[in-house]
């Protein structure tokens, strides 16, 4: 059995199923993601979780022992939500002292002093949280969260709030710190480039389902259905005409990424049984750091190619005629 299992968990509101059969299984000292968009359920699933809502149907284990029935405070489990929610009459040492004392914890000090450190937060121990930017009261909550050992910790859009640059920055600090903690974490959210950058594995949740799960380079390399690879967002994808139009194949639904598609260099050899190659025209180009994101188009559909933006991949203009090429693998069928 692994460190936490969800079995068949059901939960309604009302009439309306919310999770339905949801199976989940996580090792100890994992990092899983739960992915999905606004009102898919992943916020019910954390607090199903918590014990902080009853749940229709199935099993939580966590450490070989059934908590389902298990009261919330006594469930070994630390939560972080989006809005920090500290206590705004304490100082951060306060904030952070609160879940020992309640626990009638002693001798403590020593521990404040070494969390405080990992959350980058030395000589801010005497400030309110009105004092420290929104990032710097992220950590007190997870400082706060973490001090008391919990067996799993869970983070609902923990850094949804924060600028990018601070998100960017906080998420890889959090990463560092789960590491060396080695705290089983589940941690919500709906942006998937912060999934794939932080995530050991992910879960992918629609509409109360798990859609795909798996390692953050198998979700984007190769989503398994209509709704992963238009959630995942950057691909082309090709429906009904457009299929035939651009690719000349006979399917229903194709989709291909942006970056495997080559703008084909004249001179070099190919293995030809191994690649599709197709006429385009440049329509637009655009430089995004170190790609160069070309618009092309077909027979009147347009898609996107992104070459890297390197001295040996010459600079093509727009309105030039160039021939595209990628490998038959890359393309998915749906
Ligand atoms: P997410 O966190 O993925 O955005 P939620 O778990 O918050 O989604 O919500 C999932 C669905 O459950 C939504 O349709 C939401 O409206 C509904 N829901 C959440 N909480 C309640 C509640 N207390 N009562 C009724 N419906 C709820
Ligand atoms: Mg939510």
């Amino acid at each position: 059995m692994k460190f936490v299992e969800i079995k068949n968990l059901v939960k309604t509101f009302g009439d309306t199923q919310v999770l339905k059969n949801i199976d989940i299984s996580i090792e100890e000292g994992e990092f899983v993601t739960l992915l999905g968009p606004s009102g898919c359920g992943k916020s019910t699933l954390l607090r199903c979780l918590a014990g902080l809502n009853s749940i229709d149907g199935g099993t939580i284990y966590v450490a070989g022992k059934d908590i389902t029935d298990t009261e919330p405070k006594d469930r070994g489990i630390g939560m972080v939500f989006q809005n920090y929610a500290l206590f705004p009459n304490m100082t951060v040492w306060e904030n952070i002292e609160f879940g020992l004392k309640i626990k009638k914890e002693k001798d403590y000090d020593e521990r404040i002093k070494e969390m405080v450190k990992m959350v980058g937060l030395e000589g801010k121990e005497g400030y309110y949280p009105s004092e420290l930017s929104g990032g710097q009261q992220q950590r007190v909550a997870f400082a706060r969260a973490l001090i008391t050992k919990p067996k799993i910790l869970l983070l609902d859009e923990s850094l949804s709030a924060l600028d990018a640059k601070i998100r960017k920055s906080l998420r890889e600090k959090l990463r560092e710190i789960q590491k060396k903690l080695k705290i089983t974490t589940i941690f919500v959210t709906h942006d998937q480039e912060e999934a794939l950058a932080i995530s050991d594995r992910i879960f992918v949740l629609n509409k109360g389902e798990i859609s795909q799960s798996g390692v953050p380079e198998a979700i984007y390399t190769n989503p398994e259905n209509e709704f992963m690879v238009d959630f995942i967002g950057s691909y082309n994808i090709f429906r009904g005409e457009e299929v035939k139009k651009v690719l000349d194949l006979d399917e229903k639904m194709v989709a291909i990424r942006p970056e495997s598609i080559y703008v084909r260099e004249e001179g070099r050899n190919y293995i030809e049984d191994n690649f599709h190659n197709i006429e385009a025209k440049i329509i637009d180009r655009i430089i995004i750091g170190n790609v160069i994101r070309y618009t092309v188009e077909k027979n009147g559909v347009s898609f996107i190619v992104d070459m890297l933006n390197r001295g040996e991949n010459k600079l093509y203009n727009i309105n030039s005629q160039v021939e595209l090429m990628f490998m038959k693998q890359e393309i998915k069928l749906y």
